[in-house]
C-alpha cells in the first residue's frame, strides 16, 4: 500500500502497531501497555467461507482478558481512534467475514491461556466447566472427558471456540432436549466494548449475561464462559433410518423430540444424491444396503434419513439395543433401511472430523462454503423444502442439507438469539434448523458461479422470511441496518438498547455489519 494513503487512514498510534514487527511488543503514547500486537497473521482476514476477506490494520494476541479491557477502555476514551473497530476471532468458522475488521483491530482469543477447571457437583449443585472464551469445544471435551463428564448441548464440528458459539447460538441434534449452548451457560466473564470486566450470570449483571448469549459479538467479548456439565456416557447407540416421504419424515423426527426420556440427539438430512447419501458420515457407507432410485418414474426424487442416538452408560439397568429396537417400531421409515452402530461417545461428537480429513485429503475443506441456515416454522417446513428443492440442483450439489427439529421452550427469550417469531400468529413450540452446508469446488464452481449460488440462498432466504413462511435466518450477515431491524423484528429495540449500553461506540464485532462506529464526541 502506498505510504501516505497509508498514513491517512490510520492514527498515530496505529501507524505504531503497523510499523511495529510481528511480536514486538510496544509501548504507546496513549498508555495501551505492552500489548502484543502484530502486523497480521495468516488467518486475521479469512474464514471457513471463503467469501469475504477484509483485512485488519492490526492484530492483538492478548496473554491475559485484561489486554483487552485495556485496549477497548482505551479505544474508548480518546477521540484520536475514533474509527477504530475490533473483532475477536474464535476459530475463524463464519461464513462471511464476522469475525474480520476491516482495516481495524483483530483479537485472536486462541492466544489467551487455555486452562480448563472442571467442577464435580454433588447435591449441592450442578458439575460444570470454568472455559476460556478462546478455547475449543474439542479441548473442553477432551478435558472433562478425564473426570467422566462432558457438556450437554454440542454442535457438530467441535473445532469452533466457546465464545464464538455462545456469539451465535450453538445447535446441533442434543438441542431438543437440553437446548442450544447458549442456555448451557451458568456464567461468564465480559470484556465490555467501554473495557470494563463484568463477571456475569442470570441474575449478576444480568442484562450483560443475556445481551452477550448469541449477541453476535456486539456488546463485549466473552473471556470465559461457565458452561454446564453432565456424566458423559461411555458409548452411543447410532442409528439411521431412510424416507422417501417427507410428512412422514418429519412426523418420526417429532415424536423422537417428544421423547426426551429415551432418546438423546436427533439430526436428518435430505439424500440428494449419492455422495450425499455416502459422504455425510464415516461411520454408515459400510453398512448401507440402501439404493436409492433417484431417477424413477420418469422425474426425480430425494431421499430423507432421520439419524438419532441414545447414551450408552454401559450400567445393567439401560439396555439401549432394546429401547433402540422400541422407537424403531414406533417410526414409519421404509421397511428394513435403518442402520445403527455403536461407537465411543468421543468419535460421536468428533465425527465431522473425520468427514474433515476425507475433505481435506481431496483438496475439498478450504474451499468457499456458500453456506444459508435458516430457523422455520413447523406450519412452514413443508413449503421451505419445495422452496429449497426448486432452488438448488439435486444432481451436482456438493455438501449436506441438514434438518431437524428444535423445541422453541428450550431457547431463553432472554437471550440475543433471534428465533422466527410467529409473524402475528402464535409461536409455534416446533421449528426446524435447516442448514444448506454447500461447499464450491473451485474447480467446477468459480467466481461467478458462487456469486450465483449466494443469489440463489438470497432468493431462498427472502422467499423464506416473508410472513407466509416466516423463517429467520442463522449465522447470516444481512446487507443493511434496515435488513438487520427486519430480522431482529420486535427485538430490535431492546439489541439497540443493549448496544447502546455495553458499545455505545460501536467498536465490537464490524464484521456482522450491524452498528457504525460512531465518535467519542458525539456518543
Ligand atoms: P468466529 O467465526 O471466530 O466468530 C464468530 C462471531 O463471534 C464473530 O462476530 C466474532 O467477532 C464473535 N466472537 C468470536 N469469539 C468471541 C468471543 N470470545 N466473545 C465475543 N464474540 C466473539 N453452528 C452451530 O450452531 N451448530 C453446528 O453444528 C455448527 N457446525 C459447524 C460446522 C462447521 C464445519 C462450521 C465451519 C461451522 C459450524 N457452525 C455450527 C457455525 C459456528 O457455530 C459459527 O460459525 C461460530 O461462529 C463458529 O465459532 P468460531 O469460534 O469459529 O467463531
Amino acid at each position: 500500500m502506498d505510504f501516505a494513503l497509508f498514513c491517512s487512514r490510520v492514527d498515530i498510534l496505529l501507524l505504531l502497531i503497523a510499523l511495529c514487527s510481528p511480536c514486538k511488543f510496544i509501548q504507546s503514547p496513549m498508555d495501551f501497555g505492552p500489548l502484543n500486537f502484530h502486523q497480521t497473521t495468516n488467518t486475521s482476514s479469512l474464514d471457513f467461507g471463503r467469501i469475504v476477506f477484509d483485512s485488519p490494520t492490526a492484530v492483538l494476541r492478548p496473554h491475559s482478558p485484561r489486554e483487552i479491557s485495556l485496549l477497548l477502555s482505551s479505544l474508548s476514551a480518546s477521540s484520536s481512534f475514533n474509527k477504530v473497530t475490533v473483532a475477536a476471532r474464535g476459530a475463524g468458522h463464519s461464513i462471511h467475514g464476522q469475525a474480520q475488521a476491516l482495516d481495524g483491530i483483530v483479537i485472536e482469543m486462541d492466544s489467551l491461556p487455555s486452562a480448563i477447571s472442571i467442577h464435580r457437583g454433588g447435591e449441592s449443585g450442578s458439575s460444570y466447566a470454568d472455559v476460556g472464551g478462546g478455547a475449543l469445544w474439542i479441548e473442553l471435551l477432551r478435558e472433562s472427558l478425564k473426570f467422566g463428564l462432558a457438556p450437554r448441548s454440542w454442535t457438530d464440528y467441535l473445532y469452533l471456540s466457546v465464545g464464538g458459539t455462545l456469539s451465535n447460538g450453538g445447535i446441533s441434534g442434543q438441542t431438543f432436549k437440553h437446548g442450544p449452548q447458549i442456555s448451557n451457560v451458568l456464567q461468564l466473564d465480559v470484556v465490555t466494548g467501554k473495557g470494563e470486566q463484568v463477571t456475569c450470570s442470570s441474575t449478576e449483571s444480568s442484562e450483560l449475561f443475556f445481551a452477550a448469549l448469541g449477541g453476535l459479538g456486539q456488546f463485549g467479548i466473552i473471556t470465559r464462559a461457565r458452561i454446564l456439565l453432565q456424566d458423559a456416557p461411555q458409548k452411543v447407540k447410532w442409528v439411521r433410518a431412510f424416507y422417501d416421504d417427507f410428512e412422514t419424515f418429519t412426523e418420526d423426527q417429532e415424536l423422537l423430540v417428544s421423547m426426551p426420556d429415551a432418546v438423546d440427539y436427533v439430526e436428518g438430512f435430505i439424500v440428494l444424491n449419492e455422495h450425499s447419501l455416502h459422504s455425510s458420515s464415516v461411520a454408515f457407507p459400510s453398512h448401507l444396503r440402501f439404493t436409492p432410485e433417484f431417477h424413477g418414474k420418469g422425474r426425480y426424487r430425494v431421499y430423507y434419513c432421520i439419524e438419532f442416538a441414545i447414551h450408552d452408560h454401559q450400567v445393567e439397568s439401560t439396555d439401549v439395543e432394546r429401547v433402540a429396537t422400541q422407537l424403531l417400531r414406533k417410526m414409519s421409515h421404509i421397511p428394513s433401511h435403518f442402520y445403527s452402530v455403536e461407537v465411543s461417545y468421543f468419535d460421536f461428537l468428533n465425527r465431522v472430523r473425520m468427514e474433515e480429513a476425507i475433505l481435506r485429503s481431496r483438496a475439498l475443506w478450504e474451499v468457499p462454503h456458500p453456506w444459508l441456515n435458516m430457523f422455520v416454522p413447523k406450519s412452514g417446513i413443508g413449503e421451505f423444502k419445495d422452496l429449497l428443492l426448486d432452488n438448488i440442483s439435486p444432481t451436482d450439489f456438493g455438501g449436506l442439507v441438514l434438518i431437524y427439529p428444535l423445541l422453541r421452550d428450550k431457547w431463553d427469550a432472554n437471550s440475543s438469539a433471534v428465533l422466527p417469531d410467529g409473524g402475528g400468529r402464535a409461536e409455534e413450540q416446533v421449528m426446524y434448523i435447516v442448514g444448506v452446508l454447500r461447499s464450491a469446488n473451485p474447480a467446477t464452481c468459480a467466481a461467478q458461479c458462487l456469486q450465483d449460488l449466494l443469489r440463489r440462498h438470497r432468493r431462498v432466504a427472502q422467499a423464506a422470511t416473508a410472513p407466509r413462511i416466516g423463517a429467520k435466518q442463522y449465522l447470516a450477515r444481512h446487507p443493511s441496518q434496515g435488513h438487520w431491524q427486519d430480522h431482529f423484528g420486535r427485538h430490535w429495540d431492546r439489541f439497540v438498547a443493549r448496544k447502546a449500553q455495553f458499545d455505545p461506540l460501536g467498536i465490537l464485532a464490524p464484521g456482522q455489519g450491524i452498528f457504525p462506529r460512531t465518535h467519542a464526541s458525539s456518543s
